[in-house]
């Protein structure tokens, strides 16, 4: 009987399930498989010197290969949250990254890593320590780690995750606000913040040169970070007018798929040697850009 009314009781709340319910729960129990069968791969794409197109870093990107085919972040991060995988995905994701990188830097390449956290990453317990302890294990330096945090994080309960960020910033990581230009950030508080990087959302070089509006507003916020002492990054670089425009406009550090598509440590590793070949200095590792 008790059965029964279990029963019928799914039946009448599974025509009110919104389909996108019952994907997310769908996608959280893939996930956990999915960590426990090592489905997960980091990616890392090149971030370069516009004016020289050296590589000064990578940035850390979280892939899922479930069967052959690849999930975007963007799909899997928000039930990996809400399903409490997200914090020891992004442990996992930290430490892959740090001990590549730091290998990289043991072959005297002088990069930086970039990783992105989340507001509920950055609130979890241990959040400081867990990040020391991935340095101290790999042997990164913390000079060489940026935390990529989205403008929201500063924001919203900014008390706390503002002390968390301080409290590494302190041990010499530095801190990249990511998708820049698309939150809610202002301008006054932003000098105020334990920021070192910005990074320019794509929605704006998408416009570079097409768009009066966009071209000017990138222009204006590479100005912004020039007179507040950050380092500007321009992210989604796709064409060769837009690399041209942004290395008119002194625009420090761009990223994008014109650049170097993120991929395999295999990949950048042999990417690197190619270009040590050619230009024999290590630490030197241009990119052949237009
Ligand atoms: P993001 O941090 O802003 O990363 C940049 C995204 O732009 C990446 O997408 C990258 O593949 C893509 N991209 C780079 N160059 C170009 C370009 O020229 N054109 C276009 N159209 N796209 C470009 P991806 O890897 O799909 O990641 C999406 C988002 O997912 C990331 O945005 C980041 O917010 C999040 N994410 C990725 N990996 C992690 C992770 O390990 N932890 C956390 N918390 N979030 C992650
Ligand atoms: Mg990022
Ligand atoms: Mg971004
Ligand atoms: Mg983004």
């Amino acid at each position: 009987r008790a059965k029964e009314l279990g029963g019928g009781r799914v039946e009448v709340f599974a025509p009110h399930m919104h389909a996108d319910v019952v994907r997310r729960l769908e996608l959280g129990s893939d996930l956990q498989r999915a960590l426990a069968e090592e489905q997960f791969a980091v990616e890392f794409q090149p971030v370069v010197d516009l004016q020289t197109s050296r590589v000064t870093g990578v940035e850390a990107l979280l892939r899922w290969w479930r069967g052959n085919e690849s999930v975007p972040p963007e799909e899997f991060i928000g039930p990996a949250e809400e399903s409490g995988l997200m914090v020891p995905l992004g442990d996992w994701v930290l430490r892959e990254a740090c001990r590549e990188v730091a290998r990289w830097r043991r072959d005297a390449w002088d990069i930086g890593l970039s990783v992105n956290f989340t507001a509920r990453q950055i609130g979890a317990p241990r959040f400081v320590e867990s990040v020391a302890a991935a340095l101290e294990e790999t042997g990164l330096p913390p000079q060489a780690l940026t935390l990529e945090v989205r403008e929201e994080v500063l924001v919203e309960d900014a008390g706390q995750n503002v002390a968390r960020l301080s409290a590494l910033r302190d041990l010499g990581v530095r801190l990249a606000i990511d998708d820049f230009g698309t939150g809610y950030a202002s301008l006054a508080y932003l000098g105020q913040l334990p920021v070192d990087i910005i990074k320019i959302d794509p929605s704006f070089v998408a416009g570079l040169g097409s768009d009066e509006t966009l071209t000017l507003l990138t222009r204006t916020i590479v100005r912004l970070g020039r007179d507040l002492g950050l380092t500007v990054v321009a992210e989604g670089i796709e064409r060769p007018e837009q690399l041209e425009l942004l290395r008119a406009m002194d625009c420090p550090r761009g990223q994008g798929f014109l650049v170097a598509r993120p991929m395999a440590a295999p990949r950048v590793e042999s990417l690197v040697r190619t270009n040590l070949r050619t230009q024999g200095l290590p630490g030197e590792v241009p990119l052949p850009l237009p």
